[in-house]
């Protein structure tokens, strides 16, 4: 059902399907729709020309009439929120060509105005997931200490969303209890939900008026918000078994770049980009994931250093970590080649 979401920590990536709704422009140009759900876990591709369709099964598969509180209940990410309280390093993260819906699934439509707030039924996951992990916090009982931090990936710069002054590249390094982290970027407790909601609208403000946003390039940054879950006590732990870290658990949001350009080719457990305008961060996730999933090739180096956006996923890619990908598409047969290349890239991370 779609209640239940995906299954099983056993997969490495855990993949769930979203198909905006038409858009008034592609309505406006008759645009045909050229994808069908079948069931809630498959859906059908007409392909162009004539000729039988073609399926693609996902852990869930949301067709356009699914609701902002559909994708949060079916893509299962209240389970990544609990293993992020149990130590565990999680990732949430949108793929899909520019204007399928990413920032949407997320952070939902852009505001109406300097200081309107979006209306909670069309929140995104993000703010879904911030309201359940205060309410799940706020009854744990066990002290829990809450610090958040927002980034952008841009042409390799690591800007901070949330820095007090004007941000300023930061470099990205690596120690044995850190891990890769960004420095020097500020990491700002919170004790409240309205504190977070806060922090993710000054972030989210701020992309929007950043300069490449204005020069039309915003769809060739990341952004990464990052949650770190610390207990006070290790006893008030909760039975976690080997997730378990003393380090705290991380729940890391990441609205990835338009992947236009990037097209997936190979068979299943060798999935390779090749890219015409090479966004270096999106290549090397594509790269990293596809040696993840080859399993004769678990013991061998996974490249987290090709990029910026590897190495603050490395964690949770890698060893303790559980990845959900929110792979998105326009049902427009206009985007067809490029729906066609995102459902072959998230069948083949799954
Ligand atoms: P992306 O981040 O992938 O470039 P956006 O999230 O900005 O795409 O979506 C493109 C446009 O479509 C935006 O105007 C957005 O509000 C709208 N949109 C996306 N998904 C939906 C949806 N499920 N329902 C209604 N509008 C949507
Ligand atoms: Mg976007």
């Amino acid at each position: 059902s779609l209640e239940q979401g995906p299954e099983g920590p056993e997969t490495p990536i855990q993949v769930v399907l979203r198909v905006r709704p038409m858009s008034a422009a592609e309505l406006r140009r008759g645009e045909q729709s050229a994808v069908h759900c079948s069931g809630t876990r498959t859906l059908q591709v007409s392909p162009p020309g004539g000729g039988p369709d073609v399926a693609f099964r996902f852990g869930a598969v949301l067709d356009g009439a699914r609701t902002q509180e559909d994708v949060f209940r079916a893509s299962g990410v209240r389970r990544l929120g609990e293993l992020a309280l149990r130590g565990f390093s999680c990732t949430v993260f949108t793929f899909g060509q520019t204007g399928s819906g990413k920032t949407y699934t997320l952070t939902g439509p852009p505001p109406q105005g300097e200081g309107v707030p979006v209306p909670p039924s069309l929140a995104g996951i993000m703010q879904r997931t911030f309201a359940w992990l205060l309410d799940r916090v706020q009854h744990l009982g066990a002290p829990v200490t809450l610090h958040a931090s927002y980034l952008e990936i841009y042409n390799e710069q690591v800007l901070d969303l949330l820095s007090l002054g004007s941000p300023r590249p930061l470099p990205v390094r690596w120690n044995k209890t850190r891990g890769f982290y960004a420095e020097q970027l500020r990491v700002v407790e919170f004790g409240s939900l309205g504190a977070l909601m806060e922090l993710l609208q000054m972030g989210l403000s701020r992309r929007r008026s950043s300069a490449h946003t204005l020069n039309q390039a915003s769809s060739r940054s990341h952004a990464l918000l990052t949650l770190h879950i610390r207990r006070q006590t290790a006893q008030q732990m909760p039975p976690g078994g080997l997730g378990e870290h003393p380090a705290g658990g991380k729940l890391c949001f990441v609205d990835l770049a338009g992947s236009e350009k990037v097209a997936a080719t190979g068979s299943r457990g060798e999935l390779m980009l090749e890219a015409n305008s090479i966004n270096r961060s999106l290549l090397a996730l594509g790269h990293c994931i596809s040696l993840l999933l080859d399993s004769r090739r678990k013991q061998s180096h996974i490249p987290f250093r090709d990029s910026k956006l590897t190495k603050l996923l490395a964690d949770s890619l890698g060893g303790r970590g559980v990845t959900l990908m929110v792979a998105c598409v326009s049902p427009s047969a206009q985007c067809l080649p490029e729906t066609l290349s995102t459902l072959r890239y998230a069948s083949r991370a799954q």
